[in-house]
């Protein structure tokens, strides 16, 4: 399939996956109206970076393949839509080549769920390290993360993203229970308390070294 079909399929699926966006315009598109810009195009939205900056984002997702059935999700394994699959290379092809034409400053990348959690989550991880330590992408990288996913992937995450989210479904075992049956409630949250441990760990190591600078610089 060629990439520009991925983008399209992918790009697409993203769009209901919490990226920190929001903003709301009428539906316009060149291709109809014989102008320029379009509201309908997917594939870029736009994030709030931690001091405020707006920055604009390719949004999609690895694959829309997923072996789970969640009952709210258009991509469970039961729907009937259109299927794709990025390779890491392609994610990391597209990011680049994007960023170099100035038309985004970053990348969200989120999955559905291939062969297991940890398998997915370590070919997101892959993305974000071959972007950071190949191709010394500095741009912003915001990873959806795989809640059953084993620790370690989580903290390689933290080692290469600017930020990490985790959808949090639903908030019931009941509602698991009848939407999304391969899902638990305990592994949803334990994967939130984990991040939020590696959050305040981050931010202490962030304060502890800006104390340490600021006594090597004081006279
Ligand atoms: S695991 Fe995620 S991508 Fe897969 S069906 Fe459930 S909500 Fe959709």
């Amino acid at each position: 399939m060629e990439t520009i079909r991925k983008l399209a399929i992918l790009a697409d699926a993203a769009k209901y996956d919490a990226s920190c966006a929001s903003s709301g315009a009428g539906r316009r598109d060149s291709r109809t109206s014989g102008g320029i810009g379009s509201t309908e195009g997917a594939g870029i939205c736009h994030s709030y970076t931690p001091d405020g900056r707006c920055v604009s984002l390719l949004k999609i997702l690895l694959t829309n393949f997923c072996i789970y059935d969640c009952a709210y999700c258009v991509n469970r394994v039961s729907s009937n839509v259109p299927r794709a699959r990025f390779s890491v290379a392609e994610v990391v092809a597209l990011t680049m080549d994007f960023y170099k034409r100035n038309y985004i400053e970053g990348l969200f990348l989120s999955s559905g769920i291939i062969r297991n959690a940890d398998y997915t989550m370590e070919r997101m991880v892959e993305v974000a390290r071959v972007l950071r330590e190949e191709h010394r992408f500095a741009g912003y990288i915001h990873l959806k993360t795989i809640p059953e996913a084993s620790p370690e992937l989580l903290a390689a995450a933290g080692r290469h993203a600017d930020r990490l989210s985790i959808n949090i479904e639903l908030p019931t075992e009941t509602g698991l229970a009848s939407f999304a049956p391969e899902k638990s409630l305990p592994s949803i949250r334990g994967a939130m308390g984990e991040l939020r441990w590696r959050i305040d760990e981050a931010k202490q190591a962030k304060a502890d070294s800006d104390a340490g600078s600021a006594t090597v610089s004081s006279p």
